[in-house]
């Protein structure tokens, strides 16, 4: 079968085709010189010659009799030898669509030029055939899907901002171009047919620029167009198509139109080159600010976390050095205890500006109390003025509303981040003050101002508008060897952005500032009744903790903290160890666990909920405290699910260890 297929010659192969054609002709490129390989009857009938010297100038003198009278002008200006010549260069081909007389009737032919190389000497076919089914089906189609006059000129006036339009009909494949630009009828493509996606797929695979051809042939087949534009309403595809060597960025908008002739695809494509390379331009623009911004971001942090780990490590060797004088030892453990705090603030900061920026960061909103805020706000500031020397004072009276849902951390986390700024920059013998006000809007919702007021160094004009902005800091707070990261008040504006509140500052330098933060929230009781501040001490001496901790250093030094309270401390190197602990010694041994998270061989999720599984009430209610280096609210979250009672962030300091005992224990024992 394959040798018999084999022996078909190629001449009766290409006679076979030629029969499609009125007429083809064989030229050669070089001297121009042509013979006419096939006629159909119709063709032979104009009685042309068959050979001569120059086909194009026939062509010109002798097809201009039989081209229909409108076509003529457009035929001449387009077949010239030089166009020829051109699209045969760029494309590899010349094509154009004109009526020829062969009857009373004009019939549509369409002219293609190929070019092709036999024997290393340059010929071309060319061959002219009959596209008169198809355009008069055109010419139909456009009768009835444009029959209304404006519908056709306002189609008219869009369609000279594309490069293409087509109508297809799905159901059939038949399409038929609605318009075209001069630079796209140049690529050769058909204006008519049927079997739409396959045709535009082979033309595609043609013109396409090499690296966004598999793309394309990958996504624009018929189903899966169709089931785009059945899900969407619309498919669009962007890539480059090649006009000649140049690749232009185009895009490709197929729109479903459903009425009562059918339905129909209509297929624009247009050009979109300027703007591809300006958004490419912005987008490479982009990358390289975020490189630079990465960059600087790790400039920073490098150099911030090197400045107390380079103190810490100092006084440590200062300590050790001179561990005779105890005047010289105790003012290390100072500076050390400092930078540590300041080391651990930063890395909390470095937390929050990542999670605010990769978009993670959540609140928690749940009731929570503004008086208890005030509280503990008032605790932590009023000693840090006091060690500064500097009168602060905090008024709330016109506060009724106490209990609000909102997150009461974050809440407290901006406030003690403007006022601790307040205080930091603000010199002894001045002052800083705290006014929260509240104001109704509507049922129970009311809009709290904070504002905190300082008469410190205040703010130069310059930098006044650079202020919310991460690692920016103010040249003098520098110089003046102020500590600070330039991270704080970037972090407050955007926990109040996320609470839908704002934030504003007014300052004039060398007279103060004034932070002023305002937030809606939803009150939850109508007036409230201040509680009495509870005092939480409680006597833990004699308590007996299981302390459950892989690491040694850390479990020393919790176990040094303890016992340095009375507490009698057992240790477990895992969870395994710690839940064999608890079960071996039963009801009422321990007066509480706490558990670290990540642990060999058992970790603390996994302890804790094996503990309250164990048979027993007393392990249901045993106050099980998290202590872990995971402190996102997430980890909290998981370790209150895995049945612990409440976790504590390490590095703690010991009060907070002791205040978290205190509570737990009082809880357990009532
Ligand atoms: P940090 O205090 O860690 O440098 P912040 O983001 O909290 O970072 O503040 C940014 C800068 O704004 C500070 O470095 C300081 O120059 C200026 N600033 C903030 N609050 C005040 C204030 N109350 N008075 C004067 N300057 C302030």
């Amino acid at each position: 079968m394959e040798n018999e297929l084999l022996s078909v010659s190629q001449s009766s192969i290409a006679q076979a085709l030629a029969t499609d054609y009125f007429c083809i002709y064989y030229v050669n490129v070089q001297n121009n010189k042509f013979i006419e390989y096939s006629a159909s009857p119709e063709y032979k009938a104009l009685g042309l010659p068959t050979t001569g010297d120059d086909l194009i100038s026939f062509a010109r003198t002798n097809f201009e009799e039989f081209i229909y009278p409108d076509d003529r002008e457009r035929f001449l200006e387009r077949f010239s030898k030089e166009n020829v010549l051109r699209s045969l260069d760029q494309f590899g081909t010349f094509t154009m669509t004109f009526r020829m007389m062969f009857s009373a009737e004009p019939t549509y032919v369409h002219l293609k030029v190929t070019r092709m190389i036999e024997k290393e000497v340059r010929h071309a076919v060319i061959g002219i055939s009959s596209i008169d089914e198809q355009m008069k089906a055109k010419e139909a189609f456009e009768r009835t899907h444009h029959a209304s006059i404006t519908y056709s000129k306002v189609a008219q006036a869009l369609a000279g901002d594309f490069f293409s339009i087509y109508v297809v009909e799905p159901d059939t494949g038949r399409f038929i171009e609605y318009s075209a630009t001069k630079e796209y009828d140049r690529l050769g493509v058909e204006k008519a047919g049927e079997d739409f996606f396959n045709i535009s797929r082979t033309n595609m695979a043609r013109l396409i620029c090499d690296d966004d051809r598999e793309r394309f042939l990958g996504t624009f087949y018929k189903e899966k167009v169709m089931s785009i534009l059945e899900r969407d309403g619309s498919f669009t595809m962007k890539y480059r198509l090649m006009f000649g060597n140049t690749p232009v960025w185009v895009s490709m908008k197929a729109t479903l139109l459903e009425d009562e002739n059918g339905r129909h695809l209509i297929i624009g494509t247009n050009n979109i080159d300027a703007q591809m390379k300006r958004e490419i331009e912005y987008q490479q623009h982009m990358a390289e600010a975020k490189t630079n911004a990465r960059n600087d971001f790790l400039a920073n942090m490098s150099h911030d976390i090197r400045t107390p780990m380079n103190a810490i490590i100092g006084y440590t060797n200062i300590a050790r050095s001179h561990s005779d004088d105890p005047e010289t030892v105790s003012n290390a453990l100072e500076k050390i205890g400092s930078s540590s705090h300041f080391l651990l603030s930063l890395i909390n900061d470095i937390l929050d500006i990542s999670k605010i920026e990769s978009g993670k960061m959540q609140l928690n909103y749940a009731p929570c109390d503004l008086g208890d805020i005030f509280r503990r706000i008032e605790d932590i500031t009023t000693l840090q003025a006091k060690d500064k020397s500097l009168l602060i004072s905090y008024r709330h009276d016109s506060v009724q509303h106490f209990k609000v849902n909102s997150d009461e951390l974050r809440i407290e986390q901006v406030l003690v981040n403007i006022i601790s700024n307040a205080i930091k920059y603000t010199p002894a013998g001045k002052t800083v003050d705290l006014i929260a006000e509240e104001k109704h809007v509507k049922d129970n919702w009311y809009s709290y101002r904070f504002i905190v007021k300082d008469t410190g160094i205040g703010i130069s004009e310059k930098y006044l508008p650079h202020i919310f902005e991460s690692f920016t800091r103010e040249e003098k707070t520098t110089i003046n060897r102020i500590q600070g990261t330039g991270l704080g008040l970037a972090i407050t504006a955007k926990i109040v952005e996320l609470m839908g509140g704002t934030i504003s500052v007014k300052s004039r330098e060398g007279e103060g500032s004034e932070f002023v933060v305002e937030l809606e929230l939803e009150a939850l009781e109508k007036v409230h009744t201040e509680k009495d501040s509870q005092n939480h001490s409680f006597d833990l001496s004699g308590c007996r903790i299981l302390l459950v901790e892989d690491n040694d250093i850390n479990a020393e030094i919790a176990d040094m903290i303890l016992t340095q309270y009375g507490i009698d401390v057992e240790r477990a190197e895992n969870g395994q160890i710690g839940l064999e602990q608890v079960q071996r010694h039963g009801r009422g041994y321990y007066d509480a666990v706490l558990m670290d998270i990540q642990m060999p061989v058992m970790n603390g999720y996994e302890a804790a909920r094996k503990i309250r599984d164990l048979e027993g009430e007393c392990y249901k209610t045993l106050p099980i405290i998290a202590m872990s280096a995971n402190a996102y609210d997430e980890d909290v979250k998981e370790c209150l699910a895995a049945g612990m009672n409440t976790h504590l962030a390490k590095p703690f300091n010991p009060g907070d260890l002791l205040n978290v005992l205190q509570a737990q224990i009082r809880n357990h024992l009532r």
